[in-house]
């Protein structure tokens, strides 16, 4: 390699070096409760495929029948080669099921926050981001120019101190929140944030990736749970987690999805989702606009393995959602446990630093509504296996 080059390789060795290097696990099955991984079949407790419509044979016959209809490719940028009425009929069922007006569909959930935050504020603006919002939600606000003041987690006080301090600038003022915290599974306090938005005048944008398919009646997410409809102004979501597939949206006014599609520069610069992704994301709106018993199981299934872990000693940490933290602290012994938990047939990844503050080394485990009570029976009998031999119970 030339010496140009050369810090390439340096910073992969310092990765390595400090433990913050990840190995990737190759999955050589579909997604499911359980995969196959270095030909063993192994419990999933890493992927976000809440619903278990990742291999639903549901959203495979639609995408197989829009293939057959459609081809594969959306040609070019939508703007340009004019977009595909496929696309037009999953935005119209997903502003449907949010109660929007309308929604406007991207390439990912981090495509939607890169799309929805420059529009929306500029140099001269404000945004107001809690301090543990996700990478994406970062990225948006960087790329906005915009001036961003962090406040501390989830706290409503801190927030209106920062917005009273800056209440005498006259600019546009955005604030800006992930809906449930993927790491603690801790939720945002919405209506206190719109209250606030309410009194100082600013926008309420929230992104919703790990409430879909969660939270609210039949998983309409976080704005149905608090009830609080029109009042939070834009809300992002992915396609990727409990819908089972890919892709990303903003939801809205009518108003301002019509602005988005002329000022987001994925939905200008950038493809729309392929034939297949979007016929499988109509399939799995269908799904939860028919039937709430999916989300159902899901919060049964995280509800039953939070109470068992906890029986057996475990510390869960502070989750309001099926996402089931296991402290452990140190790093290295996390990685541990999550190391002996494969050689006992369980995929289960450990989190720690920068992701989550240092100290607060964790497993996480992500349950699905595809998980039975065998599973989780199995993977609680594990943990307290591994977890006394490691001495974290
Ligand atoms: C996962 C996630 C995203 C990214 O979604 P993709 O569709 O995977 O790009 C964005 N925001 C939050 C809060 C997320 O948890």
């Amino acid at each position: 390699m030339s010496s140009k080059m050369k810090f390439v390789d340096e910073e992969l060795k310092r990765l390595k070096d400090e433990g913050l290097y990840v190995n990737i696990r190759v999955i050589e099955s579909p997604q499911g409760p359980w995969v196959q991984i270095e030909g063993r079949r192994v419990l999933n407790l890493c992927s976000n495929n809440y619903l278990g419509l990742c291999s639903d044979p549901r959203l495979c016959a639609k995408a197989k029948e829009y293939i057959d209809k459609y081809g594969v490719g959306p040609g070019a940028v939508r703007t340009i080669a004019g977009t595909m009425s496929i696309h037009i009929e999953l935005e119209k069922k997903l502003a449907a099921f949010k109660g929007a007006e309308a929604a406007i569909v991207v390439q990912s959930g981090f495509c939607a926050n890169l799309s929805a935050i420059p529009p929306l504020v500029g140099k001269d603006d404000l945004i107001f981001s809690d301090e543990l919002n996700h990478a994406s939600i970062i990225d948006g606000c960087r790329l906005s120019r915009a001036e961003i003041v962090r406040y501390a987690h989830c706290d409503v006080k801190d927030l209106e101190a920062k917005l009273k301090e800056y209440a005498g600038r006259n600019c546009r003022k955005l604030i800006v929140t992930d809906g449930v915290f993927s790491m603690d599974g801790d939720i945002a306090p919405l209506p206190e944030i719109v209250d606030l938005a309410d009194k100082y005048g600013a926008m309420v944008m929230v992104d919703d990736a790990h409430g879909e398919g969660v939270l609210g009646r039949g998983g309409r997410g976080i704005v149905d749970h608090f009830g609080l409809g029109d009042r939070v102004d834009v809300e992002v979501g992915t396609l990727s987690k409990a819908f089972g597939v890919v892709g990303g949206f903003v939801a809205g006014s009518t108003s301002l999805v019509e602005y988005l599609r002329q000022k987001a520069r994925p939905n200008l610069f950038s493809s729309a989702l392929t034939v297949p992704d979007v016929a499988a994301n109509i399939a799995a709106v269908d799904i939860l606009e028919e039937s709430d018993d999916l989300v159902k199981k899901l919060w049964e299934n995280g509800n039953y393995l939070k109470q068992c872990l906890k029986e057996r000693g475990f510390d869960i940490g502070r989750s309001q959602t099926p996402i089931t933290p296991i402290m452990v602290g140190d790093a290295s012994k996390a990685k541990e446990f999550s190391l002996k938990l494969f050689d006992e047939g369980i995929f289960i990844q450990s989190i720690a630093y920068p992701t989550v503050p240092l100290g607060k080394a964790r497993l996480r485990a992500m349950v699905s509504a595809a998980h039975s009570r065998k599973d989780l029976d199995f993977a609680v009998d594990k943990f307290t296996k591994v977890g006394k031999a490691l001495g974290i119970i």
